[in-house]
């Protein structure tokens, strides 16, 4: 019986398509740094049964309509702001992405950047590169504490609550905004829940982990940073698209908050001559949330399992269920 075809948007290792090859055809784009052209996607998708794809893939009714024979879209992020999923459950394609597995490795990262921000750890690596250290000083590269300080985690969701878990275990307040109340968090980390703006006005560190929906768009806009401390630092590991980064950027520069970290971007790659990549109060990551190897081969590999669930005639084991 012939195989269905999987079309994957990036060149992954192979050993992670070994274990498949049996049941499933595999076609790739052979490049493992660059995106997949638009068109190349369009013309391969004509043929593909089922695709594989990152976040870097827009996937629009466009390309669905050029795709008449796939069935499903696994997307290798928990994160799917980049797949019009109403135009895939429109057309019967199964949507599915990668929740749990990285988890606990975005909580690190988004850790690690607060961790960055507060004691200016990448200013101070750039400090002794750049050859300035002369002295030692008491108040060289002084930052803020984190331990006691408040922190305000907007998205109490999977990575929002093992942030908070970390926050606990450096002896930080947790303040929460979320859509639904989270009582095992209130529960077992004695977290407190605060409507947006309250939590803006009383937090320290403010984290966003919140998905990017309509609703969350550019929500941390000039009216949000206004309302926050000017000590405040703010983290981003969500998506871009829920700043406004002019908004930031101003903010930043103004002292209206103290700095920033952030792991995601409006437009990625974020240029390096972009105004907020220049500020020294900023920390910036190449959105690497994710990104240790054993997670990201769990990623690549909870993709694979759910495209041969569905053409096995299986249930797919993580669907995207709403748009
Ligand atoms: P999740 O478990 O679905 O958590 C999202 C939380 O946000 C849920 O608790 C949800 O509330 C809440 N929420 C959604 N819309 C809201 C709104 N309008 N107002 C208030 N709360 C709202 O997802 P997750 O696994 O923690 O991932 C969260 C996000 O992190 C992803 O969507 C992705 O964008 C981002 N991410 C980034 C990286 C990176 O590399 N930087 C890596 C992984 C994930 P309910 O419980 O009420 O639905």
């Amino acid at each position: 019986m012939k195989k269905p075809i999987v079309y994957i948007t990036r060149k992954i290792p192979n050993e992670i398509l070994v274990p498949y090859q049996d049941s499933l055809d595999f076609r790739m784009w052979e490049d493992e740094e660059t995106p997949v052209p638009r068109d190349v996607l369009l013309e391969e998708v004509k043929e593909a049964d089922g695709l594989l794809c990152l976040l870097t893939e827009k996937i629009d009714r466009e390309l669905l309509e050029n795709a008449p024979q796939v069935k499903v879209v696994a997307n290798m992020a928990v994160g799917y702001d980049n797949i019009d999923v109403g135009a895939a459950l429109e057309k019967n394609v199964i949507v599915t992405n990668t929740p749990d597995v990285l988890t606990e490795t975005t909580a690190d990262l988004a850790f690690s950047l607060l961790t960055a921000a507060a004691r200016r750890i990448a200013e101070a690596n750039d400090y002794i590169r750049a050859g300035k250290w002369d002295h030692w000083s008491p108040y060289l590269l002084a930052g803020s504490d984190i331990h006691g300080k408040k922190v305000g985690i907007v998205g109490m969701g999977r990575i929002g609550e093992s942030i908070a878990k970390r926050a606990k275990g450096f002896g930080m307040p947790i303040l929460y905004h979320n859509r639904s109340r989270k009582p095992s968090a209130e529960k077992d980390l004695g977290a407190t829940y605060k409507e947006f703006d309250e939590l803006l006005r009383e937090a320290d560190f403010v984290v966003s982990v919140i998905p990017l929906t309509p609703e969350t768009r550019r929500m941390f806009n000039k009216d949000a940073f206004r309302k926050m401390k000017t000590s405040a630092i703010f983290i981003n590991v969500s998506r871009g698209g829920v700043v406004d980064e002019k908004a930031l950027y101003h903010a930043l520069n103004e002292n209206t908050i103290h700095a920033a970290g952030l792991d995601v971007f409006e437009e990625e790659p974020i240029d390096a001559n972009h105004p907020l990549v220049k500020l020294d109060n900023v920390v910036c990551l190449p959105h690497i949330g994710s990104a240790s190897v054993e997670t990201r081969t769990k990623m690549l590999k909870l993709c694979m399992d759910n495209l041969l669930a569905v053409f096995s005639g299986e249930s797919p084991i993580t669907p995207v269920k709403n748009p």
